[in-house]
């Protein structure tokens, strides 16, 4: 078993995740087997409970994980997916150690966190790393070296350097310089503060990788070498980047690959960054613009909608155009005459997901701006939902239609919770979650879009559309043209109408830069479609 570790000093949020991500692709480049782990020590046992204010985005896995989003980070560097595992909490620790205190398991030994609690962390990192078959995990240790809540995990993982022995563990230590002063000098000691807080807890990290606003001068390098004790190569700069899948190129550059690979005895072949730099090419291309207008709750705090971001990021991948996300507060825009107007000017429209009954009328308004003005639109869960209530109430005359989540009396529940559903929900949760099977209806826009008709997407919700207004909606032109296994509707598109689809589940966490989803990628062409219509390009002059 090799491990890397990525810790991070000085403050939070410099991009560990990108950074532990991109040396996952240094050595995926390399045609090494590899997978990722992270570790949020908060004590809530996993992301689901959490209010994306807080903590961002709650990305969903495969097998219905609810996980920290650098989990979506993982899979888009990896372009594979990782299972609950992959996502250690203390919570979840602190449950296993309590379960086998209750069961006797300790046979009587006073439990405490070490070894107990440290002892659990190891063998869930073995665990991972043995039903991966990866020859390398990374693992990722959230929040700063000086937490108390850290504490543990870090104990555990020096344990566990010492127990797999030399030439099998690496640990990378991210750090911020920050540049300060009228002529913006390169401040190295927060670093070293960091870097001393690690080695007293027994760890002397082995790579230092430097983020800040600018690239550091060979001197500043050899500074932070010196003070801190690596070698002068593992000294490695991460100045900000316009996009975040140019930090593996930036890595490689230094010689981070070569460097980690002899560092853990692994074969260094040549890496294969091809259709890498084939989608930063395209991405830098800009060749046309458009504005896809996101309409949501949360949109003060761009993290909690940010696999729709990137979904974006790999569409421009792709197409090589430019596409600038507008936000609108969905609670704001019914009283915002500017705003409104603005959002007819875009070229198309996403309404992601949500809860609860703050902002909806804004994504109803959003809805039905797209659907009357043919503006393409996306529909993604709540987004999907708000699209069936909006056509009940403009198209169907039924103004009090509603979702039984916002109006349990409603007298139209066109999005509600099903029959069989009922009886468990009053048992507490029955949210849907993970990926499931979508079957298509052949012929249809969302066949058409994906080129196939077996799909599986994944999910997290509770409400469904309520399939006694099916009829209805179709008549006017709104078909489901997707099913669950059960019958249950993943998918309502609209006819006559350049592209107006909603899905029931989220799309935007199967999205890679080598692989954008197809949803995210038609949604943008029919943007661009709409754009030439409007400002056609002049035919060039004959003879010019
Ligand atoms: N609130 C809706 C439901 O629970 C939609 C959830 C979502 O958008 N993720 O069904």
């Amino acid at each position: 078993m090799k491990v890397i570790v990525v810790s991070g000093g000085v403050i939070s949020g410099l991009g560990k995740g990108i950074t532990t991500s991109s040396l996952g692709r240094l050595l995926k480049a390399r045609g090494i087997a590899v997978t990722i782990l992270k570790i949020d020590p908060y004590l809530n046992v996993d992301a689901g409970t959490m209010n994306p204010y807080q903590h961002g985005e709650v990305f969903v896995l495969d097998d219905g994980t609810e996980a920290d989003l650098d989990l979506g980070n993982y899979e888009r560097f990896l372009g594979q997916s990782v299972n609950g595992a992959h996502n250690l909490t203390t919570g979840k620790i602190y449950r296993a150690v309590i379960e086998k205190e209750r069961r006797g398991d300790y046979l009587g030994n006073t439990v405490q966190i070490i070894p107990h609690v440290t002892g659990e962390i190891k063998r869930t990192i073995r665990e991972v790393a043995q039903s991966s078959g990866a020859e390398v995990v990374l693992v990722e240790v959230g929040g700063t070296v000086g937490d108390i809540e850290s504490m543990p995990f870090l104990e555990a993982l020096r344990e566990l350097s010492y127990e797999v022995g030399e030439g099998h563990m690496a640990f990378v230590h991210t750090t911020l310089v920050p540049f300060v002063g009228p002529v913006g000098e390169a401040k190295t000691k927060p670093t070293q503060h960091s870097v001393r807080e690690l080695r007293a807890i027994g760890i002397r990290p082995t790579m230092i990788v430097a983020r800040g606003p600018a690239p550091l001068s060979s001197d500043i390098k050899a500074k932070i070498s010196l003070f801190c004790d690596v070698t002068p190569e593992a000294v490695i700069s991460v100045p900000d980047q316009a996009i975040i899948y140019e930090v593996p190129l930036v890595l490689e550059a230094q010689g981070v690959g070569a460097y980690l690979c002899r560092l853990l005895e692994l074969p260094d072949r040549e890496p294969d960054y091809r259709a890498w730099k084939e989608f930063l090419a395209t991405y830098r291309r800009e060749s046309a613009t458009v504005e896809v207008a996101v309409v949501g709750k949360y949109t003060d705090l761009r993290d909690a909608y940010l696999s729709h971001i990137e979904a974006f990021h790999h569409v421009q991948g792709r197409l090589g155009a430019s596409v600038k996300l507008t936000w609108y507060d969905s609670e704001d825009l019914p009283r915002n005459p500017g705003a409104i107007a603005r959002l007819k000017r875009s070229d198309a429209v996403l309404v992601p997901g949500g809860f609860g009954s703050r902002g909806i009328e804004g994504k109803i308004q959003s809805i039905q701006i797209a659907r009357e003005q043919g503006l393409p639109f996306l529909g993604v869960c709540y987004g999907f939902q708000m699209a069936a209530v909006e056509f009940a109430r403009n198209v169907l005359h039924l103004p009090a239609a509603n979702t039984t989540e916002v109006d349990p009396h409603t007298p139209d529940p066109v999005v509600c919770l099903l029959e069989d559903q009922r009886a468990v929900s009053e048992l507490g949760g029955t949210m849907r979650l993970g990926a499931q099977r979508v079957t298509v209806t052949p012929g249809s826009k969302v066949a058409q879009v994906y080129g196939k008709t077996e799909l599986w997407e994944r999910h997290r919700h509770r409400f469904e559309i309520n399939p006694s207004y099916l009829k209805r909606f179709a008549e006017k032109g709104l078909t489901a043209t997707a099913f669950s296994v059960d019958g249950r509707v993943e998918a309502l598109e609209l006819s006559g109408h350049p592209f107006f689809v909603g899905v029931q589940y989220h799309p935007e966490f199967l999205s890679r830069p080598e692989a954008p989803h197809p949803l995210y990628l038609e949604l943008v062409r029919a943007a661009l479609v709409r754009q030439e219509v409007r400002s056609p390009v002049p035919a060039p002059t004959p003879g010019a």
